[in-house]
């Protein structure tokens, strides 16, 4: 090294706090992340409880598989992941995370607090963990499954906590990311508490069910079943009768391989299949499922994971306009709704 030589190489605790910029942008994103962390660990329920939109606290509790000792302390580490292990794993991406940076993100700007057991240990794991840096790791009692604790989000940086917007605009952010995961996976088991007061508890069932836990019974006649089969994708879902249809945009989802994303082209493959019997400026109601093989599809693109793009997206956009147009058509016609359960 000579005096010219200036470049340093930054210490973790900040390349941390730098790169959980792109993970952590608010609570909701927290919640986001987790709620992933817990279905990609095969939870059949998870729990969902927050203080102060999330300020204070965010826990997330589930009963997935857990985590060994080393695992429990790795998981921590940036770019540390169980999910993919070489590049070509990129292609064949089925679970939600894969970055291996949410945790190293979280743990950087929070305090944080795991405790997690695999069904066969008899005991689990406590770590403790701010600021990158860890306080605690001791073997403690615990249910099987994961209970994570975030406390005080952004402690360590003002700027950001000081950016946050008021506690109802940030709960908003939860709930849309909340419902999202819990549109996606029926089949698990929700609960989603604030202040010590219960917001949802969403049964394990179909998805009609859960369509209408969410949104409320009188969607239950509004809603016609849609779908298509192809070698390339098959499209699964509901859509919202076309009277049905709305002002506002929200209620629209389009999942791939069970991940939500957003997909303004797609959109319109949906509100053109409506084809006139919507007015002008409406949205229509839809929750679609695609599934597609995943070397189809690119989903690194956005760091947030929500916007992806299928190698012929043309033919997405014909295959979803049919199912929507059949579904939309058979609903016109004999005026009865083709329910799943
Ligand atoms: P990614 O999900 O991209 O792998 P994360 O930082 O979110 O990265 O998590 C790191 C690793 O920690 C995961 O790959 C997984 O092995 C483990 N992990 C995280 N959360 C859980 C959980 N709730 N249950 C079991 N294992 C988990
Ligand atoms: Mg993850």
């Amino acid at each position: 090294m000579t005096s010219s030589d200036i470049i340093q190489l930054l210490p973790d605790s900040i390349a941390n706090q730098i790169a959980a910029g792109e993970v952590v942008q608010r609570p909701a994103s927290v919640v986001k992340e987790l709620l992933e962390n817990a279905i990609d660990a095969k939870a059949g329920n998870i729990q969902v409880i927050l203080r102060e939109a999330g300020r204070t606290l965010i826990q997330i509790i589930d009963d997935g598989s857990g985590m060994s000792e080393t695992d429990a302390r790795m998981s921590f580490e940036r770019h540390a992941t169980s999910k993919i292990r070489q590049s070509e794993d990129l292609f064949r991406i089925r679970t939600m995370g894969f970055r291996g940076e949410a945790l190293a993100s979280i743990a950087a700007i929070a305090q944080v607090e795991m405790r997690t057991r695999q069904a066969d240990n008899e005991l689990g794991t406590l770590i403790k963990i701010e600021g990158s840096e860890i306080k605690t790791q001791e073997s403690i009692a615990c249910l099987p499954g994961t209970n994570l604790c975030v406390k005080n989000l952004f402690y360590n940086v003002p700027a950001r906590r000081n950016f946050l917007k008021s506690n109802s605009v940030e709960m908003r952010h939860i709930l849309d990311e909340f419902q999202r995961i819990a549109l996606a996976h029926p089949e698990v088991g929700f609960t989603l508490h604030h202040n010590d007061t219960e917001v949802f508890n969403l049964l394990p069932g179909k998805l009609v069910r859960r369509i209408i836990d969410i949104y409320g019974r009188n969607y239950r006649e509004q809603l016609a079943f849609c779908q298509e089969d192809t070698s390339y994708i098959s499209v699964r879902g509901y859509i919202g009768k076309p009277e049905f249809a709305r002002k506002t945009r929200g209620e629209q989802f389009f999942f791939v391989n069970d991940r939500y994303i957003k997909h303004n082209y797609l959109h319109h493959a949906v509100t053109s299949a409506f084809d006139g019997t919507i007015p002008e400026g409406s949205h229509p109601f839809y929750v679609l499922f695609i599934e597609i093989d995943p070397a189809h599809i690119d989903i690194n693109i956005h760091p947030t994971k929500t916007e992806i793009k299928f190698d012929d997206e043309r033919s997405v956009y014909a295959i979803i306009m049919a199912a929507v147009k059949k579904a939309v058509g058979v609903y016109n016609l004999s005026q009865s709704i083709d329910f799943e359960d």
